[in-house]
């Protein structure tokens, strides 16, 4: 039930989205959460004034409930400029209507031009800042004119006043709460968003060059610290031009990503892999001695010549990978230094036939 309530309000303040990361969703979910407050808050008003047989009061509830309807409609249809503007004219115009000809301003109700302020400042780009401004204005002078020359509701007793009251402060501090909510959950998704494309490769969902060495680093200080044992392992698919030449740059992409997916399956969750590369990859294996690693990466060898790839024609497309490795050793300072042990290890795996690995360790020299 709950689920089935976040799901619903979720769709409703999606009304309209196409590009999940587009750069004014923020702006078009606060739009929308605000058309639904004030589509739901005019129908409680518009029930409680039908209640007390006060005609006009609910004419304007009407009036707003129809507008309401409209500014999402405006937004479903993806004209987020008409929505974004029908809802400050229609509340500021609601506010001050109702404020200053029914409820007075003992009840407050002019208040909720605070809500109005606060729309304004989120849902307008710097670009708009025109429109931002007068929008503030008016609400300020308005607020200010409701104020002074309305101290007194035509329609609504002491009592009601103070409900009234107490109903703009509930109603007020509910909205800023989603509101702060939306942005901040957008900004997180956004920035989570923005990480994945700064660190992921595009083509096989690996960690990219970047994030993988950074992690080398990392990982390497820890392992120094620690005096831990680190083994680092760089792999290349075998002659990966001809798979191109034969099959096509497209053939060739899917061998990429299948092969990227198998290797990444292969070694433990503590484990890094990143493409270091067109079809070379690095391996980091933090805490771990040469014979596991080797151990490891033989798996990874082995499962890769075992794989079934087929081009769409259904011809299978023979795949195998080199692989040098290289333990970390104390009287080594930077990490580049055992990725280029790692290197040279690769070099003799390819030189001596391809499709096997090879272990190059600084105390060899
Ligand atoms: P070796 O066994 O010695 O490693 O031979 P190789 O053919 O694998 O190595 P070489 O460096 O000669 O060729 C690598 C090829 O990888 C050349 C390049 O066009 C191809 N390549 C690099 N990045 C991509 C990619 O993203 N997609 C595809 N399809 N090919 C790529
Ligand atoms: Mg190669
Ligand atoms: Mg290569």
């Amino acid at each position: 039930m709950f689920s089935l309530t976040k799901k619903t309000i979720e769709k409703l303040l999606n009304i309209g989205f196409e590009d999940e990361y587009d750069n004014d969703v923020n702006q078009k979910h606060v739009v929308n959460f605000s058309y639904l407050m004030f589509c739901v808050s005019g129908l409680l008003l518009l029930i409680v004034f039908f209640s007390r047989n006060m005609p006009y009061v609910v004419f304007i509830c009407l009036v707003g409930l129809w507008v309401g309807v409209i500014g999402l409609r405006y937004s479903y249809r993806g004209y987020f400029l008409r929505a974004q503007l029908l809802m400050p004219i229609a509340k500021i115009s609601q506010v001050a209507i109702l404020s200053l000809f029914y409820f007075g301003a003992e009840s407050g109700f002019h208040l909720l031009f605070l809500n109005v302020i606060a729309y304004a400042f989120i849902v307008f780009r710097a670009d708009q800042r025109f429109i931002q401004y007068w929008i503030v204005i008016v609400s300020i002078v308005l607020f200010l004119v409701c104020e002074f020359l309305s101290p007194k509701g035509l329609y609504l007793t002491s009592f009601d006043q103070n409900l009234v009251l107490v109903c703009v402060f509930l109603f007020t501090a509910f909205y800023f709460a989603v509101v702060i909510r939306l942005v901040m959950n957008r900004l997180k998704a956004v920035n989570h968003h923005l990480r994945q494309l700064a660190e992921r490769d595009e083509l096989t969902g690996l960690s990219n060059r970047r994030k993988v060495l950074a992690d080398a680093v990392n990982i390497f200080a820890d392992s120094v610290i620690n005096q831990e044992s680190c083994v680092f392992a760089i792999v290349d698919l075998d002659h990966f031009k001809k798979i191109n030449d034969t099959f096509g740059h497209e053939a060739g992409d899917l061998v990429l990503t299948k092969v990227a997916t198998m290797m990444a399956s292969v070694i433990r969750t503590e484990d890094e892999i990143g493409r270091y590369g067109g079809e070379e990859f690095i391996v980091i294996m933090p805490n771990t001695n040469l014979k596991e690693a080797e151990a490891t990466m033989e798996r990874m060898r082995e499962s890769v010549e075992n794989m079934l790839i087929e081009t769409e024609h259904g011809i299978v497309i023979p795949v195998t990978v080199s692989i040098g490795l290289a333990p970390i050793a104390p009287s080594v300072s930077r990490y580049e230094e055992i990725l280029a042990q790692a290197d040279k290890g690769l070099y003799i795996a390819k030189r001596s036939g391809r499709n096997r690995i090879s272990v190059q360790s600084i105390y060899q020299d």
